[in-house]
């Protein structure tokens, strides 16, 4: 018909891989040479993804619905050198097909090149999973591949082929909803044709995966994994690979777990649970959503990963629970509402504690969980009141007596008779902590101070309150209580007396006037001249501090200056007539840079630490005497 246009699809459109793609290809085909058989691996765990996608669909959509019997099928085909994965997953629609196959999913290229380079050659495979970009290792073994897909959900069937550097998309039939993906073997691959060597390939990577996996022989579909999920197996039928198999499974983790807790509860409730405590931290602890994603398996079939099994503070515990108490067709809303969730949350969370509590009495072996994982523990201490007696007990830190780590237990246990507060002082890095002026008074009287350095330390320990019958207590806020002890180490200088002290003190707070909300000697300082503290009932400086961080407004009144009436320099500032003001600015600096804050006016300090040193050059060298600890 003249003047009608019609607009056809060109048969197959070409487009390239972006460049970075192409380097990621060669990376994946030339470092994992000698493993080249994980792309099975990776391909079968993509078709057992796509099932359990389309089953938790289907519970809200009828279109998405499963055929019986859904599986993965792997078809070899020695005539025609090909090796076919096909599975009656969700499939890929044309947009889909072309964003997940064509681009690189979670990390660049250069990131995973230098995690390849780095990794020993064993931990390798791993990282193919970790990346998400499992795809791409069937280039390893193929000089061409073809991706048949159909959505459940429309008739329109596509096909993506590859040869490695650009692909084309084609309209294509196919009557089956799911994907096909085939392999065009490179022809040293061969090896891969062969059923019983796949069949020990899918046994050794794929038999923890619960979908039925099968292998085409002899004219039949045979099974090829057992098809009982791990977590149904009793645990003495279960090796050890087989656990580490499923954790990296799991959650594309490639470490090896810390601990494994693995049981069936039966009464009551019934269910069985495989939970993992991580052997590292994933990177994004404190950024992502704070929710667990602990799978809920109803009888099996995979349901959910939303259900939020575990509380936000025990997010990093990776794993499954398989319930018989639902029903398969369970619905969100029943997900939210139904008292069975509940229930096992609550025995998971007992579970979990009671392993932290038994690994706690292994220190070496605890201390890497708590670095792992302690400060998320520190935050159900925070947030929930139930546990928060039992996860008092699964605290560590670090201590001003020892480089170990401390319970709260060993703590009270070896305080001194008359001390009536757990110390604590929160801070940002360790080593600064451990080297602070703060701690002088309360070693030279040797009292324990725990060293805290999350920044959720700001917050529990008050609301823990106590341990055992005695209160937490900050050091910035506890001068008082020193003067009960006796010092361990007698002070070589003397003392100002009290009333030349105090003197002192009224002279540096009128030169400071409303910078320091008061000036006062302290039996805080030994060595140190100086210090800040908050001022009295305020919050503490680091608390402040990290709020002003935070974007906060902090309506704290200033600090006050504590200054150490044992120092030869307030000795000298005490015996000079002249005014102290410059000294007075000085001090105060000072005490700001140890608590590892800048000066209020950084040239001015460094021009004023400048004058003092070329004063203090200039005179005699016999300044030891009267003065010679002074400033200009
Ligand atoms: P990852 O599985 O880590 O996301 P892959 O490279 O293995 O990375 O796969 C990329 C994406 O391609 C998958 O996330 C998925 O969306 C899609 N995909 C791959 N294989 C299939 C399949 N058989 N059925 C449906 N989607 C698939
Ligand atoms: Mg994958």
């Amino acid at each position: 018909m003249a003047g009608v246009v019609e607009t056809v699809e060109p048969a197959a459109e070409r487009q390239e891989f972006a460049a970075e793609v192409g380097r990621l290809l060669d990376l994946v085909i030339h470092s994992l040479y000698s493993e080249r058989e994980i792309f099975l691996r990776e391909l079968v765990a993509n078709s057992a993804d796509a099932i359990d996608r389309r089953r938790f669909l289907a519970l809200t959509d009828p279109a998405m619905a499963l055929p019986e019997g859904a599986k993965v099928r792997i078809v070899p085909d020695k005539p025609a050198r090909t090796l076919t994965i096909a599975d009656d997953g969700v499939g890929m629609s044309r947009d889909e097909l072309a964003s997940q196959l064509g681009t690189i999913a979670r990390s660049g290229t250069r990131a995973f090149g230098e995690a390849l380079a780095a990794a020993k050659p064993e931990e390798r495979p791993n990282l193919i999973g970790q990346f998400g970009v499992g795809f791409y290792s069937s280039f390893m073994v193929a000089e061409r591949v073809e991706v048949l897909s159909r959505r459940p959900d429309s008739t329109e069937a596509w096909l993506w082929a590859s040869d490695g550097h650009g692909f084309t998309l084609a309209p294509a039939a196919r009557d089956q909803a799911g994907t096909l993906v085939v392999l065009f073997l490179k022809p040293d691959c061969e090896e891969f044709l062969d059923p019983v060597g796949l069949e020990t390939i899918v046994r050794r990577w794929a038999d923890h995966i619960s979908v039925p996996i099968t292998i085409f022989r002899d004219g039949k579909d045979l099974s090829a994994n057992e098809g009982v999920a791990l977590w149904r197996k009793p645990r003495a039928e279960i090796s050890e690979q087989s656990y580490h198999a499923f954790y990296r499974h799991l959650g594309h983790l490639f470490d090896t777990p810390a601990a494994i807790i693995h049981w069936h509860a039966e009464g009551t409730l019934e269910f069985a649970a495989l939970l993992f405590i991580p052997g590292t931290a994933p990177p994004d602890l404190f950024e992502q959503d704070r929710r667990s994603h602990v799978r809920l398996h109803v009888r099996r079939m995979f349901i959910t990963d939303q259900a939020e099994l575990l509380p936000p503070w025990l997010r990093f515990v990776q794993g499954v629970v398989d319930t018989e108490d639902l029903p398969l067709n369970v619905s969100r809303e029943m997900l939210q509402a139904t008292p069975v969730l509940a229930r096992i949350r609550k025995a998971l969370i007992n579970r979990v504690l009671t392993e932290f509590k038994t690994r706690g009495q292994d220190s070496a072996e605890y201390a890497k969980i708590w670095e792992n994982f302690g400060a998320v523990l520190k935050e159900g201490v925070w947030e929930e009141n139930e546990p928060r007696k039992d996860l008092a007990e699964l605290l560590r830190f670090r201590s001003s007596a020892e480089s170990g780590l401390v319970s709260l237990a060993e703590y009270v246990a070896r305080k001194q008779p008359a001390q009536e507060a757990i110390y604590v002082l929160r801070g940002e890095d360790p080593e600064q902590l451990a080297h602070s002026p703060q701690l002088e008074g309360f070693r030279a009287r040797r009292l324990e101070v725990l060293l805290l350095t999350d920044p959720i330390d700001a917050f529990w320990p008050e609301r823990l309150s106590e341990y055992g019958g005695v209160p937490f207590r900050s050091i910035t806020q506890a001068s008082a209580d020193l003067e009960k002890f006796p010092l361990a180490v007698e002070a070589a200088t003397d003392d100002l007396s009290a009333g030349q002290a105090d003197k002192l003190a009224a002279r540096l707070k009128s030169a400071l006037e409303q910078r320091v909300s008061a000036v006062r000697p302290t039996a805080r300082l030994v060595e140190s001249a100086v210090a800040l503290a908050p001022a009295d009932k305020g919050p503490d400086l680091h608390l402040q501090r990290l709020m002003r961080r935070a974007g906060r407004n902090v309506p704290a009144a200033p600090p006050i200056l504590e200054i150490n009436p044992r120092h030869p320099l307030m000795q000298a500032l005490a015996a000079t007539e002249r005014s102290i003001a410059e000294e007075a600015e000085l001090l105060l600096d000072l005490a700001r840079v140890q608590e590892g804050d800048a000066p209020a006016d950084p040239a001015r300090f460094a021009g004023r630490v400048g004058a003092a040193l070329a004063a203090s050059l200039s005179r005699p060298a016999s300044g030891k005497e009267a003065g010679g600890g002074s400033l200009p």
